[in-house]
């Protein structure tokens, strides 16, 4: 496993989005669980959401007095092909879990279990289904430390046969983090189940405010025009972040706006295998449009340039088929940019549908929205206004930092849920 390095953040700079009583609260816990050592385990430092929160929630932990380390798996590409079926799987994708599979997912298991041998953490958190065994491999460590399972994915439906393979390894944990009560089965035993919202960080290089004229011009070498409507969709390529639908709604609005200009950003995450096949289906589908961009972090998409493309876009849209949060919906509503969403998992969290955005099902619903929003410059603005004030009221960092603490400080009190499960 890999330690990531990160940079230093100072809590202090947050202050001025916090209310009175969090913040009383936030120190008051910080001062309890001061010097206590925390390992957050995930797949990748890398592309997606859950790198990202990471990214905004670590330091500021660390800066509140906790010693906090962030490790990423090792793992062969087979590895990372199986973690993704798994992935899919929990989110509700057909498919019988193989040997093979099992296989190949207990032998990487093992073997990054084999660099915690001499670990000594108090809390332990192993996010999505990548980790998740490791409880079973470390004896030793299972007895001293707690450990916290963070499911970031929308399991509302799961393939059951994945699901009850996994689900024997975080019954074992002595604690579960949800984004949504829905997404935990009625019959599942989890201790100490935790609903926690993920949320992003303001003053990030991706989320801090920069002027209009700023971001026009950061993105306009990459084609895109500063008079013509823009559409962005940011995500990883991936059907559930539905790209091929994103252009089929453009299509059609481009036969009432012919100025309008679409542009996917997409980064190409480390534990993504698949994304590659889909980066090129998503271009061939956008065929020989040039007013179709469809840029990466290979043609230099870094999070500057993704704050740019939110801050930018008339309408930023994250039209997925399933959702466990959509950080890219707080990020661009932060920015007070209209958003069309999916209407599915976590996004119906920040979306309340005709006041601060619109939520779709179909992609003639989305083309509908786009033309209404496109033609309603006066409605775009007043979901933006309602937007800012909901992802500062109930998305920032800020937030998270708060519910980890009460989590880790109800669990160090409390005897382990499970010492075996066998
Ligand atoms: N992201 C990025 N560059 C890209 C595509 C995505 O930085 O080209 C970021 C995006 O801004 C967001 C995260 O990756 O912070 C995606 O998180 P989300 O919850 O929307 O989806 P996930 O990838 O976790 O399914």
């Amino acid at each position: 496993m890999d330690l990531v390095c990160l940079e230093q953040k100072e809590f202090a700079d947050y202050i001025p989005y916090i209310d009175q009583g969090v913040l009383e609260e936030i120190n008051y816990l910080a001062g309890e669980l001061k010097g206590k050592r925390v390992a957050m385990i995930n797949a990748t430092s890398f592309g997606g959401g859950v790198a990202e929160k990471l990214y905004a929630l670590i330091p500021l932990l660390k800066d509140l007095g906790l010693q906090v380390d962030w490790w990423v798996l090792e793992g062969s590409c087979e590895y990372f092909q199986v973690t993704k079926l798994f992935h899919n799987a929990l989110q509700g994708q057909e498919g019988s879990l193989s040997d093979t599979e099992i296989e190949i997912y207990r032998r990487n298991s093992a073997l990054n279990a084999a660099h915690m041998k001499n670990w000594d953490y108090d809390f332990i958190v192993c996010h999505d289904p990548q980790p998740a065994a490791l409880i079973d491999l470390c004896n030793g460590l299972r007895q001293r430390a707690r450990w916290i399972w963070r499911c970031h994915i929308d399991t509302s439906s799961p393939n059951p046969e994945y699901w009850d393979f996994l689900y024997h390894y975080i019954r074992q944990y002595d604690a579960a983090i949800f984004t949504m009560r829905d997404y935990v089965s009625a019959e599942a035993a989890l201790p100490q189940l935790t609903l926690i919202t993920p949320s992003i960080d303001p003053l990030s290089s991706k989320n801090r405010m920069i002027e209009p004229e700023e971001a026009a011009a950061m993105i306009r070498r990459f084609g895109v025009e500063q008079d013509r409507p823009l559409i962005v969709q940011v995500s990883r390529f991936d059907p559930w972040k539905d790209p091929l639908g994103v252009i089929e709604a453009y299509k059609m609005v481009k036969k009432e706006f012919p100025s309008v200009q679409l542009v996917l950003v997409g980064s190409m995450a480390t534990d993504d295998p698949e994304g590659w096949d889909h980066l090129y289906h998503t271009l061939r589908r956008a065929g020989e449009d040039y007013d179709i961009k469809v840029v990466t972090n290979f043609n230099g998409i870094t999070n500057t340039e993704v704050n740019a493309f939110q801050t930018a876009a008339d309408i930023v849209l994250q039209k997925s088929l399933r959702e466990g949060f959509g950080l890219t919906v707080a990020e661009a509503l932060w920015k007070g940019t209209p958003v069309i969403g999916g209407n599915v998992g976590g996004i119906r969290l920040q979306i309340e549908d005709g006041v601060n955005g619109y939520l779709v099902d179909t992609v003639e619903q989305c083309a509908d929205r786009i033309l209404t929003l496109l033609r309603n410059p006066a409605l775009a603005h007043d979901f933006a206004d309602l937007g800012r004030e909901k992802v500062r009221r109930e998305f920032l960092v800020t937030h998270n930092v708060l519910a980890y603490l009460r989590l880790l400080q109800k669990l160090q009190f409390r005897p382990q849920a499970h010492s075996s499960a066998h």
